[in-house]
């Protein structure tokens, strides 16, 4: 073993050393990869989810999209798909709670978390006509789980990439008191407790990485690293943003960092995972309906994330 490092070193400081074979080999081109992920799909993933109405905590329509999520994720062939349910005081106002976890390439140890939030707005706060109406929720949160979704479809077609990945529905990304109508002492529901849990998942070791989507079918979408995500994780944010702007430079322009955003890659972060949040964010109010979404964002997002899956 010492002797053939020995040899690898004196390779690497040639230049001489070849990338793994399996890399090579197996990894599809990045227009083999494009050609699976279809931002026309993911758009009626949006559509579908409107169908069910509001889908805050606690609504008819959030166990609509749990039920979605599943159903999808079983037709993508994931080897595994588990909820975790628990309950959260809230001081009194019980509110039920459900993650969902989508899993693929079980055998894989390395592992790689790409996450989002699936609970809605509960109203349309930031409305100034309507500040108690129904928040659409097009692109807070159906972008996130169509984003997700398309991701799981395009895996089933290809073959297996150098990670495991776990697609992680998070829920209460909007948080308790308010459940997202405007609260100050917000907190996420959903990733906290998934990261406290983690050895359920991981008993061996923790994922390498996690990537979470939020707000990211507008139409003229413009990605920014948020500066949280900048401090957990530079290399990773990075190499996303690099592959971005090969793919839609006019989405991916700038890697100057934004403002902090809180969302779900702060827990998974705190829990020693190198995690980062790829967000346009957009206002919530009514207006947050489908109309404002194209298919050509969506392929921007899809796209870099399936080529940079494919290119760890
Ligand atoms: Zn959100």
């Amino acid at each position: 073993m010492f002797g053939w490092m020995v040899m690898v070193s004196v390779a690497l400081a040639l230049g001489a050393i070849a990338p793994p074979a399996f890399a090579q080999s197996t990894a599809p081109s990045p227009q083999a990869l494009d050609a699976q992920w279809s931002g026309a799909r993911a758009m009626k993933d949006i559509a579908t989810q409107l169908s069910f109405g509001r889908r805050g905590i606690g609504t008819e329509g959030h166990a609509k999209t749990i039920e979605f999520i599943k159903r999808e994720l079983a037709k993508a062939g994931a080897a595994k798909i588990e909820t975790q349910s628990w309950t959260d005081d809230n001081g009194g106002s019980p509110l039920h709670l459900t993650n969902v976890i989508g899993r693929f390439d079980l055998m894989r140890t390395n592992r790689i978390i790409v996450g989002t939030h699936y609970d809605s707005i509960i109203r349309a706060y930031a409305d100034k006509k309507n500040p108690q109406g129904p928040m659409p929720g097009a692109n807070n949160s159906a972008s996130g789980v169509a984003v997700l979704l398309e991701t799981a479809c395009a895996l089933s077609k290809l073959p297996p990439s150098a990670y495991g990945i776990d697609f992680v529905f998070f829920d209460g990304e909007e948080g308790p008191k308010s459940l997202g109508a405007g609260d100050p002492d917000w907190r996420a529901l959903g990733s906290p407790y998934f990261a406290a849990h983690l050895a359920q998942f991981y008993p061996e070791q923790k994922p390498t990485q996690a990537i979470i989507f939020d707000m990211v079918c507008f139409k003229e979408l413009k990605l920014i690293p948020d500066a949280a995500s900048v401090s957990f994780a530079e290399g990773e944010v990075d190499r996303f943003w690099n592959i971005g702007r090969q793919v839609a430079p006019s989405v991916f322009s700038s890697t100057t960092p934004g403002h902090v955003i809180g969302d779900d890659q702060f827990a998974l972060a705190k829990a020693g995972i190198p995690s980062f949040l790829v967000i346009d964010p957009w206002f919530n109010t009514t207006q947050d309906t489908i109309d404002k979404c194209s298919a050509q964002s969506l392929d921007a997002v899809g796209h870099t994330l399936l080529r940079y899956l494919y290119s760890q």
